[in-house]
């Protein structure tokens, strides 16, 4: 990154933070296969109870062979994506769904496996918020455990995105909330100070409730969280701001006004005081 500015010294609560993460928009996973279901590994505990099927034990099938990732159950011919890259030489690669598999992305085999009327492609055609639905309709301790995994993607308002979508299709801002539902995910985590750049980039405004309510209960879990925005609906709801500008780039960089949203209203220089008034 950039090199920092000089300062003489850090101070505050220091101890109220352990680990500082910064939450960017970039694509989750390397591989192109990694979606925001095995991102939350929720579908690690889909895959253990595929395994854990009559037809699965029948046939000697094991968690492994329920995912796409690696050799064993997936089609061998689309290698578990469902389709086949083809490069062309002056124009961009174009994707057509596998012959094989006919975008089923598993050996016919294994599709053969289900789980109350379901095979393992049919749970990665349903969105969050219907997976969720489903394996809530049993009471048994691995269902309890998937429902757990997706819940934080629900919460932070990405239920309508299918189990099975590929993470190079999100957006910048969807990718964003898939790393704050994992934040969720993990229960013991040390106080930690998670920045955000901008994240109602592109969000509607009921989306955007849903993510400050995502960001209270970072807050009530005992973390901080630091967030770099314009947006005025945010701004209002700070404990702390802290203006910079006066104008943008290099008119700007200076710090105006700090203080609780209330207290930035009566700065006669800060813009954002202005704004924010209307919105108090
Ligand atoms: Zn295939």
């Amino acid at each position: 990154g950039d090199a920092p500015g000089t300062f003489r010294r850090l101070e505050g609560d220091l101890h109220r933070i352990k680990n500082v993460e910064f939450v960017d928009q970039n694509p989750i996973g390397k591989s192109t296969r990694s979606n925001p279901a095995t991102y939350l590994k929720a579908f690690d505990e889909i895959r253990k109870l595929y395994a854990s099927t009559q037809g699965a034990k029948q046939m000697g099938y094991t968690a492994s062979d329920f995912s796409f990732n690696s050799d064993g159950g997936r089609c061998e011919e689309c290698k578990g994506d469902g389709y086949i890259t083809i490069e062309m030489q002056f124009m961009a690669d174009i994707t057509v769904p596998c012959e094989s598999c006919h975008g089923k992305r598993y050996q016919k085999e294994i599709l053969e496996v289900e789980y109350r009327g379901k095979n393992i492609y049919d749970i990665l055609e349903m969105t969050i918020d219907q997976a969720i639905e489903f394996f809530s309709e049993s009471d048994g301790s691995q269902e309890k455990r998937i429902v757990k995994r997706l819940r934080p993607l629900s919460d932070v308002g990405l239920g309508y995105i299918k189990i099975g979508q590929n993470s190079s299709s999100l957006s910048g801002g969807e990718n964003q909330r898939v790393k704050l539902a994992s934040f969720f995910a993990d229960e013991k985590a040390e106080p930690t100070l998670y920045i955000f750049d901008e994240p109602t980039t592109g969000l509607h405004f009921h989306d955007i409730a849903t993510l400050m309510k995502s960001f209270d209960r970072l807050i009530s879990l005992g973390h901080t969280v630091l967030i770099i925005e314009h947006n005025m609906d945010v701004i209002k709801c700070a404990d702390h701001i802290i203006d910079i500008g006066p104008e943008g780039g290099d008119a700007g960089g200076n710090l105006v006004a700090t203080g609780t949203p209330e207290e930035i209203t009566v700065c006669e220089t800060s813009y954002t005081g202005k704004f924010l008034k209307d919105k108090l």
